[in-house]
């Protein structure tokens, strides 16, 4: 017997009006079916975004702390959860165990920091020119937020868009990937615990044509917060600028780790195997570009192509797997898809490049971790976003060389660099074109508390997470007051 999940609207569970399901996979084993979620439509999207508007004026009228009480509930009710619903989530996309845990658990934090933001200060005081009067700076919520996520990060990223919109006071209606969708639904059974107020959060599932759609173009929504694909982010962008409403696009990368002369090499190249392939490369901050100053070029590859043999693969549920399956069967193919352009353009491949079928890998998406050499910046597998275990090594002259070759693609998320070199250092965090920059450091880590989101076509600009989730959430409104 197979469990079906549900779409959650008003504060009930209910099936989509379609009557259509979606059958949810392993990858690690495709015989293990996690159950069905509804296939949606616009109808269910359109019933959610009601229930949202309904409840925005008693959520927005609660107070700060108030709201914050529920995000604390929340997080407790998350944090008694957290092995189910981690080991949900490896069954769900392939992310090992551990790292869905830590993830799960990064969820748990985010709810504890946006409930205490409802204790924080919402506003400024700004010294009228009229003795008489006083001035200063409110916040409102948006409304209706619509929020869209990808599969790669189930639990945080829904968190991270949700508990700021939450406290902020806007209600909310997410369409979460298809690809994960079972574990968003098993957060929502958290939240419901928690007590939320009907109609303040909505959960819709369904495919992004459909309901995401339907989300994105409805005339009750008053913001967009997306994850996800340069693609589809740039369609929502553009129907939210017809409809005049705020948006947020956190899209692509294809980062990069510049490796100098002074670097410490076995730091580097732990750094790059971690930040490169950990969750099978499919992280949006994940390392994909390996620019090597020539000096250190061989004895760097040497160290990396010795650290990228003992990965084991495996499912992400047993101990002793590093690197779990690609997510689907459509991002598999596509990681093979751009190995084999990489090998046709004249890239050379010194590990891994084929799926991996034999034994007990014969019913999963499984990958070889890959390391391409000599690879060059018009080449595809330089240029385009891959999101699986694929390294691009590319050989630079210099410190210069390496951070031109390093800007000389379309995206702009992370990037670091491994020096001594403290002008090199200070040279990077200046002319890098990146949102998140890391020092001696791999290039996807990110910290909930600060600033998060890209340059250039990795995002639309503004920044998610920490304080900076406010300036989205909210419009200022400037008071002006005579007695
Ligand atoms: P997609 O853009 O394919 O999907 C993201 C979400 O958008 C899914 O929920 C999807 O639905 C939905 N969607 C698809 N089409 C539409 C549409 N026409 N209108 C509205 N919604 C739609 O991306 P992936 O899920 O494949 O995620 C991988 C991408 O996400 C990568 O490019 C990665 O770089 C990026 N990403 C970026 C991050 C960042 O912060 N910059 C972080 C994590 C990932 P459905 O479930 O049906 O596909």
């Amino acid at each position: 017997m197979v469990d079906s999940f549900y779409n959650y609207i008003e504060g009930q569970w209910a099936s989509s009006t379609t009557d259509r399901w979606t059958k949810v996979i392993n990858p690690a084993n495709t015989d293990d079916v996690l159950g069905n979620v509804p296939a949606s439509s616009s109808k269910d999207a359109e019933k959610a975004i009601l229930a949202a508007k309904k409840a925005k004026t008693e959520w927005k009228k609660m107070s700060g702390p108030s709201r914050g009480e529920y995000l604390y509930k929340a997080a407790e009710v998350l944090d008694a959860n957290k092995e189910d619903i981690a080991r949900t989530m490896t069954r769900e996309m392939g992310k090992t165990f551990p790292e869905a845990l830590g993830e799960t658990n990064r969820g748990v934090a985010i709810l504890r920091y946006y409930a205490g933001e409802g204790m924080r200060k919402t506003g400024d005081v700004i010294p009228s020119s009229d003795k008489d009067a006083l001035m200063h700076t409110i916040r409102a919520p948006l409304g209706v937020v619509g929020v869209i996520t990808p599969w790669n990060f189930p639990v945080a990223i829904p968190i991270w868009k949700m508990a700021p919109a939450l406290i902020y006071g806007n209600t909310v209606v997410i369409k979460p990937a298809n690809g994960a969708c079972i574990t968003a639904i098993k957060i929502f059974k958290c939240l419901e615990e928690a007590g939320f107020p009907e109609g303040v959060i909505n959960l819709v599932s369904g495919s992004g044509s459909e309901v995401g759609n339907a989300i994105t173009t409805n005339e009750k929504v008053a913001g967009i917060t997306f994850t996800g694909s340069d693609t589809v982010g740039k369609q929502i962008g553009q129907e939210a600028l017809k409809r005049g409403i705020k948006y947020q696009l956190e899209m692509g990368g294809k980062n990069p780790v510049i490796v100098t002369k002074s670097a410490d090499l076995d730091l580097a190249a732990t750094a790059t195997v971690s930040g490169g392939l950990k969750s099978t490369g499919q992280k949006c901050t994940a390392t994909s570009r390996v620019i090597v100053e020539k000096d250190v070029y061989e004895e760097f590859k040497e160290k990396l192509l010795q650290k990228v043999s003992e990965i084991n693969v495996g499912d992400g549920l047993e101990e002793t797997t590093w690197m779990g399956p690609c997510a689907s069967e459509s991002q598999l193919d596509n990681v093979l898809s751009y190995i084999e352009k990489g090998v046709k353009e004249g890239a050379e491949l010194v590990a891994g490049g084929s799926r991996l079928t034999q034994g007990s890998f014969a019913k999963g998406y499984y990958v070889e971790p890959t390391v391409f050499d000599n690879v060059t910046t018009d080449m595809a597998i330089a240029q385009e976003e891959i999101f699986g275990p694929v390294l691009a090594l590319i050989k630079a002259d210099n410190f210069e060389e390496s951070i031109e070759l390093a800007n000389n693609v379309e995206f702009g998320l992370s990037a670091s660099v491994f020096t001594k070199d403290i002008q090199q250092m200070l040279d990077f965090m200046d002319d890098i074109e990146a949102g998140l920059v890391r020092v001696n450091a791999e290039s996807a880590g990110v910290e909930l508390q600060a600033p998060f989101g890209g340059m250039k076509k990795s995002s639309s600009h503004s920044r998610e997470q920490g304080e900076a989730a406010k300036e989205f959430f909210t419009s200022i409104k400037t008071v002006f007051v005579k007695g």
